[in-house]
């Protein structure tokens, strides 16, 4: 579904080639919630910018149902740590911002929106500006905006980041909550291991110094009827 191919990324400084990302090879299939751990520094953004298009590789693809979209292209909505939401616009405006760029008529993203709004259980909220929302809100807010153009895959760098411990948990409940009600495959980055355990069907690490190569860690399926039950690892290492 999501294929990433011998992916790898360096940038030239004035110190020398900076290896961040070498040979990464990832398949994700439909409907799964993939986490991406490592330390700073360890390539997580870097990684993450290359599977949004948001960045050009060095080299390798990126396949989305055997299409390759390595660079700009089909939108992969991408949710980031610090909510980047416009402050002078309501909710309903800034979650139909995405369509409105894309030239999508008034009624179909108001529609669109309002749906998006309802599955993130913020539809009370619509006329509010992003000011008076908690930080939870806020970060609903932007996955509504993420998911209002329907992309093939919801990326997520360190969402939760910023949010107090309590916030973080009830956010952690509610994507689960998402993950089955929607059925959305998921590619989230993170530093903390214990909420990739917590919310992930299979989990890679990268290596803590940039260009070392990722292992992969098996997580046990969680059973998707239920929520929030903590699984155990196996670890290969
Ligand atoms: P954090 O947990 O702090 O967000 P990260 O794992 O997301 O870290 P990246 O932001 O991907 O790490 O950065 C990985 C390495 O690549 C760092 O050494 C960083 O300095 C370097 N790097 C990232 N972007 C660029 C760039 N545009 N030019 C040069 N070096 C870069
Ligand atoms: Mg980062």
């Amino acid at each position: 579904y999501l294929q990433i191919n011998n992916l790898h990324k360096h940038f030239e400084t004035k110190n020398g080639t900076l290896v961040v990302l070498k040979d990464i090879n990832m398949t994700i299939k439909e409907g799964e919630f993939i986490c991406a751990v490592g330390a700073s520094g360890s390539g997580k953004s870097t990684l993450l910018r290359q599977i949004a298009g948001l960045d050009m590789p060095t080299s390798g693809e990126v396949r989305i149902d055997g299409e390759v979209v390595t660079g700009p292209g089909p939108d992969r909505g991408m949710v980031f740590q610090h909510y980047t939401l416009y402050p002078w616009m309501s909710v309903q405006e800034n979650t139909e911002f995405g369509l409105k760029l894309q030239g999508v008529p008034k009624k179909i993203r108001r529609e669109q929106a309002s749906y998006y709004l309802n599955v993130v259980g913020l539809t009370n909220f619509a006329n509010s500006l992003p000011k008076e929302l908690s930080g939870g809100m806020k970060q609903r807010v932007a996955i509504a905006r993420a998911l209002v153009s329907e992309p093939k895959v919801l990326l997520m760098d360190e969402p939760f980041g910023a949010l107090d411990i309590h916030t973080k948990e009830s956010m952690h409940e509610f994507m689960l909550d998402l993950w089955q009600r929607t059925n959305i495959t998921i590619f989230m980055i993170t530093h903390d291991v214990e909420e990739a355990v917590f919310l992930a069907n299979r989990i890679y690490a990268l290596g803590s110094r940039p260009g070392t190569v990722r292992k992969e860690i098996k997580v046990k399926l969680p059973d998707r009827t239920h929520t929030v039950k903590r699984h155990s690892i196996f670890h290969d290492y």
